[in-house]
Order: structure tokens, then sequence, then C-alpha cells
């Protein structure tokens, strides 16, 4: 098999699992592998990611034009070509709408906390984009200042984007964002939270230098309510009485970001 219908298949297989987990409705989503420096594979514009053939896919150059394929580019694609040229080492790329992290997106909050030791390890953490409207430049305007330090990244009121150096790792991170984003919410409905903190994270920086599917300089979720992983502008309202800290650690980013806009 070559390696472009490998690539294929590998998205229809993807999309497949996306709408299979519910992380796209109708015709949303968008999936895409970089067969080399002037070709791009993605999938095409207003067709369900569950039911692709691995010809349906088209092909475009890295300004987005149409170069085989008998259906129509996706607007989204953008945003792909934005990140294959801010990240040589991205080769795959998965945005979708997972309701869980799309939740947090529309809520204003970012996954910037330590609270899983396996997400710091392999995400570091998920910031927070400013809203940019689909399919215009300013959307990609939005992602361009995080895209070279983050794999993961919630779109506000719109979904996520994952890449890496292969379509299946940058759907795994697609996965872990949004399990990541169901366990955030366990804990802010359980109203307490423990971050990871000092040694501890130390520690899994240490071994996230070392792991396979890490290649970009994420920093540690250390965050706090007006630092990094917030793109979002300044918060309003006063504490979330609900939210308790947890005597290990203040939580204080979290919950400020647990504050809900007037
Ligand atoms: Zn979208």
């Amino acid at each position: 098999m070559t390696r472009e219908r490998q690539h294929r298949r590998e998205i229809a297989l993807f999309g497949k699992m996306l709408y299979q987990r519910g992380y796209v409705a109708a015709m949303d989503g968008n999936l895409s592998v970089r067969l080399d420096e002037e070709r791009i594979l993605a999938t095409p514009t207003a067709m369900s990611k569950g039911f692709l053939r691995p010809s349906d896919m088209v092909i475009v150059d890295p300004e987005g034009r149409l170069l085989a394929g008998r259906h129509h580019v996706s607007s989204e694609i953008a945003m792909h070509l934005l990140i294959y040229r801010l990240r040589p080492d991205v080769h795959g790329i998965v945005h979708a709408h997972p309701p869980t992290a799309t939740g947090f997106a529309a809520a204003g909050i970012p996954l910037n906390k330590p609270l899983v030791c396996e997400v710091v390890i392999g995400l570091g953490s998920i910031p927070l984009a400013r809203y940019g409207t689909p399919g215009t430049p300013e959307l990609s305007e939005t992602l361009e200042p995080l895209v070279p330090q983050y794999d993961a990244i919630l779109m506000s009121n719109h979904g996520v984007v994952a890449y890496a150096d292969t379509l299946h790792h940058a759907y795994m991170k697609m996965e872990t964002v949004e399990h990541f984003a169901k366990v955030a919410l366990v804990t802010h409905l359980l109203g307490q939270q423990q971050p990871l903190e000092g040694q501890d994270l130390e520690k899994l920086l240490l071994a996230r230098s070392k792991y396979e599917g890490s290649h970009s300089a994420a920093p540690l979720p250390l965050a706090t309510a007006d630092g990094p992983g917030n793109h979002n502008g300044p918060q309003r309202g006063s504490a979330d009485p609900g939210l308790r800290d947890s005597p290990r650690s203040p939580a204080r980013g979290f919950r400020n970001r647990a504050r809900v806009k007037a």
C-alpha cells in the first residue's frame, strides 16, 4: 500500500472514531495529514466524518488550493495550514467539538491546572484561544500565538484542535483533552481540587522531556488566574463560594477560572 493510500484510510478511520465517540455531530470537524512539503491530505467540507471513504479526501497545496479530489475544500483548512507552517514537526491534525472540552471553551475556562499526571506529561496544559469566526482569517490570528508552544488548544465558543507528529498521536491528544475535561468537570462538581505542585510537578517535567509524543515546548500548567493559559481576556465576577480549595494547594487559578462571566 502506498503511503498516501495508508493516510487516506487513517483519516477515514479516525474520522469514524470521532463520530462514534460523539466528538463531532452532523458534518463538524476536520482531519488532515501533511504528505510532503507541497501537499496536505484533508477531509472535504460538508460531509459527516463518520462515513468518509478514503477516496473522499482532498489534496491541497500550502495555500489551500485544491490539487486533487472531487469534493470541496473546508474553509477551516486555513487553521491546518497555519499549524503546518508554524510547526514543521507536525504531520497530523484533528479538529473536533467534543462536548465536555467544548463546554469549557464555551464557558471561557482553559484546562490549565495540573490535576492529572498523565495529562501533564502528554500535553502540558491546554490553553484557551479567544473567539475567532470560523472560516475567516480571524480564527487563525487567535491561534497563531499559541500554536508554537502547545499541542492542543481550546477554541473559545467553538471546539478543540490537537496536532502531533502523526495523525494517530493527534487523535490520541484529542481523546486526552476530552477525558481531562471530564475529570476537571468532576473536580468542579465535587467542589474541591488538589493540583500537583512542587517536586511532583518537576518530576513530571523531566518525564515529559523524555516522552516520545511530546515535541513542543508546552510549559507545565502552572498558570494562575491571570497567567498564561487563558488568552480570552480578563475575567470578571467574584470568587465562586461553591468551590473549596484543598489544604494541599490553593487551586486559585481554577477557582478564578470557575467564575461565571456576568
Ligand atoms: Zn469547527
